[in-house]
């Protein structure tokens, strides 16, 4: 069996999940869309349903998924619906949905529902994606509830530029969205996972972390809070073939690595085609048999290389930790000029091993 696969620690997510509410004090969504960042939305949720108390996804798909497992709590859809034909479906599952547009404000009005709504009223305070204009909001919110159709309303936006600690455009965006708030009593919720680890005093009764839940930093800087957070998955795989290479000899497709010193170089079974980023230069860091090393050359479809020159002990059938608890997503992410919430999402084909449930 070819050896590829990721570690999912279960604890670890929960441990995440417990220092988002602890740093918020809110009640906290745990944003599991894009099968939860690619770790398993089922198995994700169902780990954290307990202490959970909610969940949030990108639409209406991803929600249904996790009613089939079994996953009783709330589920947010963070776009909404995407055609009016859906509030069927939404009323049926108790989904939570988010309006960001006027026209989804109308197909509300228009719609006859069976049962109240739970709406996330969502202002556009300056990222300029979605949501509603400052101007028409506290309108809409009039409307909703005028409309007779809705249950409670939640007054929420999202920052732009939250990772950047030292940018005055959140601080801006949080005055839109007070100005704009005005005079209408309801719950509110501002903070994705920078803004949950970065900026502790915006007003929140929810957060909606998504990447801190995975251990990963959304800094590009070190950030004391977020190097309290746990990896939840580790990529591995093994040494599948070695070669022992004199100096000026090239590795790999394209030549790009050509050996500087007598080398020894372990072929490791993972490539682009199971999510690890092409364009990891060579000196991505890499753990071989318990050591830091590096990548070697271009990394290819199904294998990539490493440097076992200086890991006297690895050899063939060595564990190699593309990321995990040793060497961090977002470090291997930096170097390959990507994101954490980018590599994790493309991760495909290994096969997912989940413990601590
Ligand atoms: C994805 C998403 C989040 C989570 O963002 P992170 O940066 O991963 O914490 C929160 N809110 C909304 C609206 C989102 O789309």
């Amino acid at each position: 069996m070819r050896p590829a696969r990721a570690l999912i620690d279960l604890q670890a997510l929960r441990h995440n999940y417990q220092l988002a509410r602890e740093l918020s004090g809110a009640r906290a969504l745990a944003v599991i869309k894009a099968d939860a960042y690619g770790h398993g939305a089922v198995r994700c949720a169902q780990a954290l349903e307990a202490e959970a108390d909610g969940f949030a996804v990108a639409c209406i798909e991803e929600a249904l998924e996790l009613r089939a497992a079994g996953i009783k709590a709330p589920v947010l859809l963070l776009e909404g619906f995407f055609e009016a034909d859906e509030l069927a479906l939404i009323v049926e599952h108790d989904f939570w949905f988010v309006v960001h547009s006027l026209w989804q404000l109308e197909a509300i009005e228009q719609a006859r529902v069976a049962k109240p709504l739970t709406v996330w009223l969502k202002l556009d305070s300056g990222m300029h994606r979605v949501g509603l204009h400052p101007k028409d909001y506290a309108a809409a919110y009039q409307r909703l509830q005028a409309s007779g159709k809705v249950a409670k309303i939640v007054l929420m936006s999202h920052f732009a530029r939250a990772d950047e600690l030292e940018c005055p455009r959140s601080a801006e965006q949080v005055a839109v969205f007070e100005a704009a708030r005005q005079g209408l009593g309801a719950e509110v919720s501002l903070r994705n996972s920078p803004a949950v680890l970065g900026w502790p005093t915006v007003p929140s009764d929810w957060v909606r972390p998504g990447i801190m839940l995975y251990g990963a930093t959304p800094f590009e800087e070190a950030n004391a809070q977020a190097a309290r957070l746990q990896p939840v998955m580790t990529l591995e795989s093994k040494v599948i073939c070695v070669r022992e290479l004199p100096a000026g000899e090239p590795v790999g497709y394209g030549a790009r690595f050509v050996t500087q010193r007598p080398s020894r170089i372990g072929v490791v079974a993972l490539g682009y085609a199971d999510g690890y980023p092409r364009h990891a230069p060579t000196g991505t860091p890499v753990l071989v048999a318990g050591q830091r090393s590096q990548l070697l050359g271009r990394v290819s479809m199904d294998m990539l290389c490493v440097d076992l020159t200086d890991v006297p002990q690895a050899g063939l059938g060595s564990t190699v930790e593309l990321w995990g608890k040793n060497i961090l997503a977002s470090d291997v992410a930096q170097a390959a000029q990507s994101i954490p919430y980018q590599i994790f999402c493309n991760l495909r084909r290994v096969p997912l091993i989940y413990s601590g449930s």
